[in-house]
């Protein structure tokens, strides 16, 4: 049978795998293989010539067992509603692993953000809150940023809610700007975490970082932050792409001067004299550690058998499909899931959240400092559990997160 890259498709099959080895009740198991509720709005927003366009997008609760639903809003040309499901899905998981009092949420406006000016892009972000604003709150479900929203999105956002509740609402919202209630760290947490379950993997598989090469799929927060702080460790970056293309460099590439090669040239390609290849090929280098940051569906089982690195990092959502997995753990690569390796972003949206309700905050290093805990301690939890159950990493983090959801469902008395 062809894979299906269908991403809704994939994480059911997901949950089914570790369903199999935790031997899941199967109305458990059912439970979680839909969302709770998927909020489809339609909202008209006036565009900078004068015309009225009327934008799609959609708000996915997947289940709310152990607390409010959580997960990022992405502006993307491509957000499908298996995709955001699927999104939703992966959020619940995530918190699961890491062990947050929430459940999964996702958002997505069909829109290109590319094409549109800083004004229309505001309209459309309040105009959104505005449309699913019945369904989420600081005890219901808090967004935050994903592909293509950041900061600023996340700050007229909560203004609109606000306005929309009459009263400051900081909890409806997180990655928001520092002088809104956000929290240190949080710009940076994603990659942060990503990090910290790569000096696990490192350490597992004898492998030392200073002068590991990396190859880093995608350059937005995730990508551009992963690269800087591998950099820092003495990593040596030598491929990096965007939407455009990729650069390749074997002597390795200065992650903060490629990054500003990209604000100016507004993308990595064409940087000195670098070599251009394609994201295709970035994956296939021989390099030590990989990180997808980008989209979904990038190791496939089309190309798995070629990719090379010993770890794979998984800083974007969905990177990997289900069979490329199988090929990747019969080829001994040490792949670092998804819902575990860019968990970080939403555990210091927690760390965000729980500061905005007690409206005291901390510093970069308490940030840092706990982040840490928590990802090492998820990243040994997973590891044990491959072990134990002899799965990959990714069947193992999916058993440790839904033992955690099914538990809660259990004894709410749910199924
Ligand atoms: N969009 C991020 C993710 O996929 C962050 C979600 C959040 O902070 O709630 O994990």
């Amino acid at each position: 049978m062809h894979e299906s890259l269908n991403p809704f498709e994939i994480v059911q099959q997901q949950i089914c795998e570790a369903g199999k080895c935790l031997v899941l009740d199967p109305a458990i198991e059912a439970i979680l293989k839909e969302p709770k509720r998927v909020l489809i709005v339609s909202f008209p927003v006036k565009m900078d010539d004068g015309t009225t366009k009327v934008f799609k997008g959609l708000r996915s609760q997947h289940n709310d067992a152990i607390g409010p639903c959580k997960g990022g809003i992405r502006f993307h040309p491509d957000v499908t509603i298996d995709e955001v499901k699927a999104l939703s899905m992966w959020m619940t998981f995530k918190c699961g692993v890491v062990g947050l009092p929430y459940g999964g949420g996702k958002g997505g406006v069909i829109c290109n953000p590319k094409e549109m000016s800083q004004g229309e892009l505001e309209r459309v972000s309040r105009g959104f809150i505005e449309a699913i604003s019945a369904i989420i709150g600081p005890d219901k479900d808090i967004p935050a940023p994903d592909v293509y929203t950041n900061a600023q999105t996340m700050a007229w956002m909560m203004d609109t809610f606000s306005r929309l509740k009459g009263s400051n609402q900081f909890g409806v919202i997180t990655g928001k700007p520092l002088i809104l209630g956000g929290s240190l760290g949080r710009n940076e947490a994603t990659a942060q975490g990503c990090i910290y379950t790569i000096i696990k993997a490192a350490e597992k598989l004898n492998l030392t970082l200073a002068g590991a090469t990396v190859a880093v799929q995608g350059y937005g927060n995730a990508g551009f932050i992963s690269a800087r702080l591998l950099h820092e460790l003495g990593c040596k970056i030598v491929a990096v792409s965007d939407s455009c293309g990729a650069v390749f460099n074997e002597d390795g590439i200065d992650p903060h001067l490629l990054y500003d090669h990209k604000r100016t040239t507004g993308s990595c390609i064409n940087y000195l004299n670098y070599k251009r290849i394609t994201n295709e090929e970035l994956l296939e280098l021989p390099v030590d550690i990989l990180v997808p940051a980008a989209l979904e569906n990038q190791i496939t089982s089309a190309n798995a058998a070629r990719i090379k690195a010993k770890i794979v990092a998984e800083a974007a959502n969905g990177p990997t499909t289900p069979d490329a997995d199988k090929i990747l753990y019969a080829n001994g690569t040490m792949v670092l899931p998804d819902i575990l390796a860019n968990a970080g972003g939403v555990t210091v949206s927690y760390f965000e959240w729980v500061q905005n309700l007690m409206n005291y905050y901390w510093s970069e290093q308490e940030v840092l400092d706990k982040l840490q805990v928590i990802m090492f301690n998820a990243f040994e939890k997973v590891y044990e559990s491959s072990k134990q159950f002899q799965v990959d990493m990714r069947t193992a983090a999916y058993i440790v997160s839904i033992s955690r959801v099914a538990q809660a469902i259990k004894v709410r008395g749910i199924a």
